[in-house]
């Protein structure tokens, strides 16, 4: 099913999320929700709090040719590379505004799996970005955060005008 996503302005897209104390299939269930969603508004990552829930679960699906679409619970990124890269970025909660955003080029996550086990990944490139994209939204943090104070006031307004149509 799809969900309605939550969009810059609303409170729950500023709130830390909570981690998940235990994997139970009500919280599996929910990942078709979440799969479904990302799928039909083509974004490559989704967080629980985009849907309106405060906890920490993000899907991933790169399109790339070899990832396969994944999801996590409970992700954190625990290091970053020392090399940085700017690339154009978007979110859904925000549409229509993309801007360049620096982020590190690498970094490890760690989380546990729909199964409960743990995964460590090593992750570079867009994969690397869209999990920092990702994990960052369970901190109430967005990619508007990342840029210049100017850049930001810009990219707002243009988001309000647009909303405005
Ligand atoms: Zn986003």
């Amino acid at each position: 099913m799809i969900r309605d996503i939550r969009m810059l302005g609303d409170s729950v897209l500023r709130e830390k999320a909570q981690p998940v104390p235990e994997i139970t299939e009500e919280l599996r269930a929910l990942l078709p929700d979440m799969y479904d969603t990302m799928y039909a508004a083509e974004g490559v990552g989704l967080a629980a709090p985009q849907i309106g829930l405060g906890i920490r679960v993000i899907v991933i699906d790169p399109h790339d040719e070899v990832t396969a679409p994944f999801a996590l619970f409970n992700p954190e990124v625990v290091a970053t590379g020392s090399e940085t890269e700017k690339s154009e970025e978007g979110c859904l909660s925000i549409p229509g505004i993309r801007e360049l955003v620096e982020r590190p080029t690498t970094c490890v996550v760690e989380a546990l799996d729909p199964a409960g086990e743990p995964v460590h990944i090593e992750a570079e490139g867009f994969l690397a970005r869209i999990l920092q994209h990702e994990v960052d939204h369970l901190n109430g943090v967005l990619f508007l955060d990342h840029l210049s104070p100017i850049k930001r006031r810009m990219a707002i307004a243009r988001w309000k005008k647009e909303r405005a149509k």
